[in-house]
This record gives C-alpha cells, structure tokens and sequence, in this order.
C-alpha cells in the first residue's frame, strides 16, 4: 500500500525532498508527518481537496475540527476580505473584539468572561495561569492520555519533559482514581485540567460520572476546574459543559470558532478571569500580539453570530451520530475487531472492540492497521487524519458520509483476514 501511496504522488514527494533540507523531518506540525511522506494539499472548496499531484479527495478531516465551515464559506470569505480591505492590524483595540466576546460569553454556560489567543495551546497555557494566580497554588492535574496542545501533550507522563509546571495524573474516566488523586493533593492543587471528550487520545467520551466526579472533587479542595473544550465545544450550542450539564469553572476554545483562521480563547467565572483585569493593581499580564488580529475577530464574529447557529451545531451534532451508528452496525454485522469512538461528528476507527473508556497503548499490530486504514481510504478519494479521525465540517452531507461508510465496508471486506 506504500509504494502504491508513493507512486502517484511524485509532486508531493518532491515538495517533502525539498522541505527536509531546511524544517528537521521536513516538517512544522507533528500531526502532519508520516512516512514516508506527507500528502501536500493546494487547493480546497467546500468538503473538496486537491492534492499537488492532482487527485480529489473528500475532506473528513477538516483541519483537525478547525475547518467546520469548509473550504470556500462564503460569508466568511466575505468577512476577511472585507477586513483585509480596510488594512491588517492596527496595534490598538478594535470594534469587533468585544461583538465575538459576546457571542462566545451568551453560548457557553460556565464563561461570564473571555479572553482571546491564537492557538487552543496558548489558551490552556493562560487557563493554567489564570487558576494558579487565582488559588495561589502551583500543581495541575490532568489525565493520562490528555493533550492540551504542543506542550500540554500527556501521552505519556514522561512527554511534557519541557515543562515548567508540577503535574500530577489520573486516568481518564476513573471517578474514584481521580476523586482520590485530586484529595490525595489538597491545597497544593491550582486546577485540574480535562477535555470532556478525548480528541486527539482517540475521541472517548467521558463518562458523566467521571465529570461529576471532578466537579464535585474540585468543589471541596478549591482547586479550578478546566474544561478543554477546543475540539468539544462543537457539539452543541454551549459545547458539552451544556450538554452534560457539569459545569466547569474555566473553559479553553480555539479551533473552528474564528471561521478557520489562528484561534484560541480562555473564560471563566467573573472572578477567576479578574486576574487580567487591568484596571486592578497587580493584574497577571496576558499579552499577544495576534491576539486581537482582526481576521480571526471579523471571521469569528460571521462564524459565530451567523453560521454556526444553534440549530446549525445540533444538526452536525445528529449527523455525526448517525454516521457513528452505521459504522459501528457495519462493524458489528461484519464481526470484526473494529470500533469507532466519540461524539457527533468527531469519531476515530478503532482496532478492537468497543466500548472504549480509556486510552490503550497502542500495539505495533493496530498502527499497522491504523496506517493501512489510512492508506486505503486516500486510495479511495477520503482525507482523514493519519491516526484515523475524522471530523465532520458543515459542507459534508449525508451523501459524503454514505461515501465514508461504503469505503469502510469495502476496506472490511478487502482486509478482513487481518482484522479478527
Ligand atoms: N486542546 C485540544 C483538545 C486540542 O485538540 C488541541 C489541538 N488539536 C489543542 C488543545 C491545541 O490547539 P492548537 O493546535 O490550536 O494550539
């Protein structure tokens, strides 16, 4: 499947050649990189891609969660361009910071106030902040298999080696093991920092005992509770904190929600969030100089306040479950090992049978299979994420998701000796 991969992609070859004399690996975003190398994109419309050497592919991908709009969304086409018309950043405070503010602070239950960043990394990072000047204390807790970014990546409790702050760990839908772990550390813990649904550890779902569990946890040691919902906040008008109805103290944003252009955004209660307020003596500084860049706002205020409506966010949400449920019936019909986890309308193939509460150490066996899955699907014109994830964009219909289910009952029949 390999050389077949290699073979029609002479272009983006060349392109990854030439890439490796200047970026280590050939590469500047981990995600991105496979052997033996990546496919290059040039051009995108709607739920369409076009790769350097010329093929058509599906997007499921979209942009890791940040492409919800698509490739070619009119109304925010309209809106950076009409932004760009009146001139790329101004250094100064501008109109449409506090329009998008709003509509985040009207939609998400746990944020009375918001900040803004350019990346979910960067909000998890000032969230952080925010709750260890605000307690006076200095350890987080978080789970195992988390990733809050490039640098809050808990794959393993040895990969945040660069990091300067104390962590501790608990497992991922453990309410005791993590009740236990959040007592156990008392007064010494300034939050605990969680996604409501695993993205990148493989789309598992939390549990709602487990978040109560971490609420109720929280509640008694003082420490702030951080929902990361950059990829979850999708699911639903006010993300999955509405959903579930456990409501965090802070919450982090980022991905789709300024339209598809550089995103991030940390709130919270009023008084947690007061330790940026400026007007205060001694305010914690947050500082960034894209942090207001006018793209991102003028494409966010569009994306929020017109097209990701509530209505528009429930029916992604019920096209996504019924995806899952077909796969997962095809899974089921053919008696394979073969599961696909999470919410709406992300989901990720998995090589053993569900249902899946926590994330594995992957075997050498299942990234075999993970990479032959993905080869497949780019052979037969599906874009997905190399580790199998898939996440739904506005433009994909029932129509694409039927062509996502016919190309996984195809790759069932074709390797199924391999998948018992
Ligand atoms: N949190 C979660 C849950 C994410 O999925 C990601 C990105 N995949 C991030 C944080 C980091 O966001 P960014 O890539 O914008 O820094």
């Amino acid at each position: 499947a390999r050389e077949a991969y290699a073979a029609k992609r002479p272009r983006s070859a060349a392109i990854h050649a030439r890439a490796r004399e200047v970026m280590p690996g050939g590469n500047t975003r981990t995600v991105l990189f496979y052997t033996p190398f990546p496919t290059a994109m040039v051009r995108g419309e709607g739920c369409r891609l076009w790769d350097a050497d010329g093929q058509e592919y599906l997007d499921l991908l979209g942009e890791y969660s940040a492409g919800l709009f698509g490739h070619s969304e009119r109304r925010i086409l309209d809106a950076v361009k009409a932004a760009l018309d009146r001139g790329i950043n101004f250094g100064a405070a501008g109109e449409k910071e506090a329009e998008l503010a709003a509509l985040i602070v009207g939609r998400f239950p746990s944020i009375e106030q918001v900040r803004f960043t350019n990346s979910g990394t960067e909000a998890n990072l000032m969230a952080l902040a925010a709750a260890r000047g605000f307690t006076g204390r200095a350890k987080t807790l978080v789970m195992r298999g988390g990733y809050h970014g490039g640098v809050l990546s808990f794959a393993s409790e040895t990969s945040p080696a660069n990091l300067p702050i104390p962590l501790a760990f608990a497992d991922y839908n453990d309410p005791e093991g993590a009740t236990h772990a959040i007592l156990a550390e008392g007064e010494q813990l300034a939050a605990v920092l969680v996604e409501p649904m695993l993205g990148s550890g493989g789309c598992i779902p939390a549990s709602p005992e487990f978040l109560a569990a971490l609420r109720e946890a929280t509640r008694r040691t003082g420490a702030v509770l951080i929902f990361d919902e950059v990829m979850t906040s999708r699911h639903g008008p006010g993300g999955l904190q509405a959903m579930t109805g456990v409501i965090p103290d802070v919450t982090t944003l980022g991905k789709y929600m300024a339209g598809g252009m550089s995103f991030g955004a940390f709130g919270g209660r009023r008084d947690i969030m007061a330790v940026f307020d400026g007007h205060r003596p001694g305010a914690l500084p947050h500082a960034g100089t894209f942090n207001n860049n006018v793209l991102s706002m003028a494409a966010g205020c569009v994306a929020m306040g017109e097209i990701f409506t509530a209505q528009a966010a429930e029916a992604l949400y019920e096209r996504g479950e019924r995806l899952r449920a077909a796969l997962n019936a095809a899974c089921a019909r053919a008696g394979v090992a073969m599961h696909f986890t999470g919410r709406g309308s992300m989901l990720t193939v998995q090589f053993r049978p569900g249902p899946i509460l926590r994330p594995h150490a992957a075997t050498p066996g299942e990234d075999g299979l993970r990479e032959l899955f993905f080869l497949d699907m780019l052979a037969a014109g599906l874009y997905l994420a190399r580790r199998g994830m898939a996440a739904l964009s506005l433009p994909v219909t029932e129509a694409e998701c039927g062509r996502y289910l016919a190309a996984v009952e195809e790759f069932i029949a074709a390797r199924r000796p391999l998948l018992a």
